[in-house]
């Protein structure tokens, strides 16, 4: 059973995928990872990914689709998936689930569910280590970083228009993909709003009579 992850910015779905993919020991497909690494592959979907990226183009769904595809045929037989980051509209929903029909694949998706407002506070108030980039949450106090002692600085990408942006995109296009593998009786909820533990404690709940 794979697993499709959503969760809003600020929602911990990339530090919770990590978990989770260590503790199923399953493969792990993120988007953004994905491009970069194949962006510097001597291939021909490589080549074709690196002239997209470097003329500043978004990645058209039919090549997510191919690079899925690409992915899948690697991931070793009877191994699970986690799905971080996509689908993000309807038309990926769409597409990724005719993929995985394809290939045999049955999937779960799963939500860190968090507040609009809860998400808008967490993301306005998070900082980043200036030298090693380690993401420090909202709660935490000191300054300075606990890995370098590097100073803590707000990303430049977190200024309040740009997380307003990125939270709209992610109710007008996501939310309906969302709602939909509800209806279909495919979604877990899990509170996002706790610390990252606790929703790690819950989602191990809902999972492991699955995985284990
Ligand atoms: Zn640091």
């Amino acid at each position: 059973m794979d697993l499709i992850l959503f969760g809003i910015q600020g929602s911990g779905k990339g530090t919770q995928g990590k978990i989770l993919k260590d503790r199923y020991d399953t493969a792990y497909f993120e988007t953004g990872a994905e491009l970069r690494r194949l962006s510097k592959e001597d291939s021909k979907l490589g080549k074709k990914v690196k002239e997209i990226i470097e003329a500043g183009h978004l990645v058209p769904n039919e090549i997510v689709m191919e690079i899925v595809e690409n992915f899948l045929k690697n991931v070793p037989k009877g191994k699970n998936v986690i799905f971080d980051g996509i689908p993000r509209k309807m038309e990926q929903a769409q597409s990724l689930d005719a993929l995985l029909e394809k290939h045999g694949r049955e999937y779960k998706a799963v939500i860190l569910d968090l507040s609009e407002q809860v998400a808008l506070n967490r993301l306005t108030l998070r900082r980043i280590c200036s030298k090693c980039k380690t993401v420090y949450p909202a709660d935490y106090e000191n300054d300075m970083c606990e890995r370098c002692r590097g100073e803590l600085i707000t990303r430049s990408d977190d200024n309040p228009e740009s997380i307003k942006t990125r939270i709209k995109a992610y109710f007008d296009e996501t939310m309906p993909v969302i709602n939909m593998y509800l209806e279909q009786g495919k979604l877990l909820r899990i509170n996002g709003e706790q610390s990252i533990e606790a929703v790690s404690k819950e989602l191990f709940e809902t999972l492991d009579p699955i995985y284990k």
